[in-house]
């Protein structure tokens, strides 16, 4: 899950789950249930600081999201590599790979499944959320005001590598990933080896708008789903960015905006695509 899907889940999760008070929290009995809790020593712990409390609202930082609860604690969850929350109710049987069930007094439960178990969650008490040192990271992040193009124009300059890697960075810019660092790419016209410090200003500018145009396009049609299935929404339904990806995935077939036949390479192990008429 990158940032476009993270944003997606919260979006929901602030129509979902915002006011419900949570009547009781299941962490599963198997074994990979006490990973996705790591950083709580018993299950009992980790469900007695949610029970009784209501969330009250949901909030982002980078791939992190912070469900705040009513006694200023609060719920930090990362998906990592394929972890998703989903809706149900008692009726319903657990999908496989369910760690942990959280249900609300007004009825119905959130799911946390993940078959990877590199996810997580944990309860910050509320004197120690800023002391969390993944949610102190200063990486960029691309829905943010405080994103300016100056910063990031500086930013380039000071790294002076190649940008396909710089994009990829979780800690210069958060959550593009492999399949967003491509479309952002296209978009700006680039290509992966060029170098960030030799953009001229103007160039510069392109990406920094790619890469926000590129995020907020993923947003509207609900992220990414690839065949794999990794990502759906809370619902269990697939995002619909996917077909209107511009280079990923698409060897072969004709870019969209000068019909020369996209080329993919490997790049540190990871497919890469790209239009080697409109990127230089
Ligand atoms: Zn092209």
């Amino acid at each position: 899950m990158e940032l476009p899907e993270v944003e997606v889940v919260r979006r929901d999760l602030e129509k979902e789950v915002v006011g419900r008070r949570i009547k009781e929290v299941e962490v599963r009995p198997h074994r990979n249930a006490m990973r996705i809790i790591r950083r709580h020593a018993r299950r009992k712990e980790f469900a007695d600081l949610l029970a009784g409390r209501k969330i009250t609202k949901v909030d982002r930082k980078g791939k992190y999201l912070i469900l705040a609860l009513d006694d200023g604690d609060a719920l930090v969850v990362h998906f990592g590599m394929s972890g998703q929350f989903l809706r149900g109710t008692k009726r319903q049987s657990l999908p496989s790979h369910t760690h942990v069930v959280i249900e609300f007094q007004q009825g119905g439960d959130l799911r946390y499944a993940d078959p990877r178990t590199f996810g997580e969650m944990f309860v910050a008490p509320a004197d120690q959320l800023g002391k969390v040192r993944e949610l102190d990271h200063i990486a960029i992040d691309p829905l943010e005001d405080t994103f300016t193009w100056q910063e990031f124009s500086a930013e380039l300059g000071r790294r002076a590598t190649k940008l396909k890697p710089l994009l990829m960075d979780q800690k210069f810019i958060s959550g593009l990933g492999n399949i967003y660092s491509d479309e952002v790419l296209f978009a700006a016209g680039r290509r992966h080896d060029r170098m960030s410090d030799s953009l001229s200003s103007q160039e510069v500018r392109r990406l920094y708008r790619a890469i926000r145009e590129v995020v907020l396009d993923a947003i509207r049609f609900t992220a990414t789903t690839l065949a794999d299935e990794a990502y759906v929404d809370l619902f269990g339904k697939p995002g619909e960015f996917q077909n209107e990806l511009k280079v990923y995935g698409r060897t072969g077939l004709a870019c969209r905006r000068c019909r020369t036949p996209i080329v993919t390479i490997k790049l540190s192990g990871r497919n890469s695509y790209y239009c080697p008429q409109c990127q230089s």
